[in-house]
């Protein structure tokens, strides 16, 4: 069988990472995520890490030859050899060129979801401001309306959980990604898939579309 090597696209909110841990448990291929990856470098304290420290901690954009420069490395790991899951790489066409010279991927999958969806999705979400778990006021509420059902505390809403900001961030996601989306659509290796449901039933959907796709039994 070829290497499953998979990059996975869409708005901030349409639950990719979710969907990206699901796949790597049932086909036992690594998800990377530019976020850990970073982490993890700088953590190793390598001069790569340091790097990307700088950008980090200054609160700017991780430059092209930095980011790719630390996905080739991690891609060129063993674990890498029967495929991958690309989560938060390529941002930018230049990212998605470079990706092609050192490890082409043969799937690109976009997940798709209405602004509406998203936004209610992302905009229910409340945090635990002592203890930072998670919920949401229609899909996950606590018990009692703003408490923490772990530890009592008060629930909060981030800045950028706010549906204003949501819309601005979809805007940004759309003309961003477009030239990358139209990039793997011309090299005919991009799906789709309706992201517009909760997980317990895009999961089933991802992996359907991926097994077809590979020709896996
Ligand atoms: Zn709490």
């Amino acid at each position: 069988m070829q290497a499953m090597r998979m990059v996975f696209l869409g708005p901030p909110g349409v639950g990719k990472g979710t969907y990206a841990k699901a796949v790597s448990r049932e086909f036992g291929v690594p998800h990377i995520s530019t976020g850990d990856i970073f982490r993890e470098e700088i953590a190793r304290g390598s001069e790569l890490g340091r790097r990307v420290k700088e950008y980090v901690e200054k609160g700017l954009l991780v430059p092209d030859e930095v980011v790719i420069e630390v996905v080739k490395r991690r891609l060129a790991q063993p674990d890498c050899a029967k495929g991958f899951i690309l989560d938060g790489f390529p941002r930018t066409l230049s990212q998605a060129e470079a990706l092609d010279t050192f490890a082409p991927p043969n799937l690109a999958l976009s997940f798709i979801a209405p602004d509406e969806v998203i936004i209610e999705r992302i905009s229910g979400r409340r945090i635990c401001a002592w203890c930072g778990a998670i919920y949401h006021v229609k899909y996950m509420p606590p018990k009692y309306p703003g408490i923490c059902d772990k530890c009592g505390g008060p629930l909060i809403q981030r800045r950028d959980d706010r549906p204003e900001v949501v819309k601005k961030r979809l805007e940004v996601y759309r003309e961003r990604f477009t030239p990358i989306l139209g990039y793997y659509r011309d090299k005919g290796i991009l799906r789709e898939v309706d992201a517009s449901e909760q997980a317990p039933i895009v999961i089933p959907r991802v992996l359907k579309v991926i097994r077809e796709y590979y020709g896996i039994e």
